[in-house]
């Protein structure tokens, strides 16, 4: 019997490492167009305008930099978010950090993308780190991507994110914590994790909503966004 156990737990062990190393192996992909947005799913960023966001807060219209077919954060201008709201969804973001050679840790193209507003998908140039809770792909503060599926700074990167949100029960109270899984240039980074704390750093105040909007980050320094869509699954 014990050894029958033992026998269990050495090949779930043996499992879990050959499943480690297999993550780690993988090669972040690269693209070399956008990726084309299917069938169902909300544009909300095309290159052209960045008329589906205003500005946190104030409300005012978009007023980052359009570069080459992309936005640029435009540093003190603060957040931006999507007019509309999401439940659940599948989201798409392509993102590119400069090069900042001078700079360190949260100073180096930081962004980030804000699920609901409310959970960050850190953006952040980690090239080449052990990533912790507050590099790039982290759900940050909370959970440091499973490997380090970054490309160098100046070069497109995507994001495939699913976003369940969280349930309520007919009191109104929290029953289940929202989920998400991201894939980081083809490299699933989180797979179905559960959020434990709300909002994430710099997140929009109060608890955990039904629906809310994609927001973007504005940390000083100049990230480019490209190519952004949603697709709203239903519940
Ligand atoms: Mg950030």
């Amino acid at each position: 019997m014990r050894l029958r156990w033992r026998k269990t737990v050495s090949l779930a062990l043996v499992g879990a490492a050959l499943g480690s190393l297999a993550l780690a192996q993988q090669t972040p992909k690269r693209i070399t167009q956008p990726v084309k947005p299917p069938k169902g799913a909300i544009v909300l960023f095309d290159g052209k305008d960045g008329s589906q966001w205003v500005h946190r807060g104030s409300g005012q219209p978009f007023a980052w930099t359009l570069v080459d077919g992309a936005m640029e954060v435009k540093a003190g201008t603060g957040d931006i978010q999507t007019k509309q709201e999401f439940g659940d969804f599948q989201l798409h973001v392509e993102f590119m950090v400069p090069r900042m050679p001078q700079a360190q840790g949260q100073a180096r193209g930081n962004s980030g993308v804000y699920l609901h507003g409310r959970y960050e998908i850190q953006v952040l140039d980690s090239y080449g780190l052990t990533p912790g809770t507050g590099d790039c792909g982290a759900l940050y503060g909370q959970a440091p991507p499973r490997v380090n599926a970054c490309l160098p700074p100046g070069e497109w990167q995507t994001y495939d994110i699913t976003f369940r949100a969280p349930r309520f029960d007919a009191a109104g109270n929290m029953s289940e914590k929202p989920r998400v899984t991201v894939l980081h240039n083809g490299i699933k980074i989180h797979d179905n994790l559960e959020i434990q704390h709300f909002p994430t750093v710099a997140g929009l105040p109060g608890p955990p909503v039904k629906t809310g909007p994609i927001l973007l980050q504005d940390h000083g320094n100049p990230v480019r966004y490209r190519n952004i869509w949603i697709r709203p699954l239903n519940r």
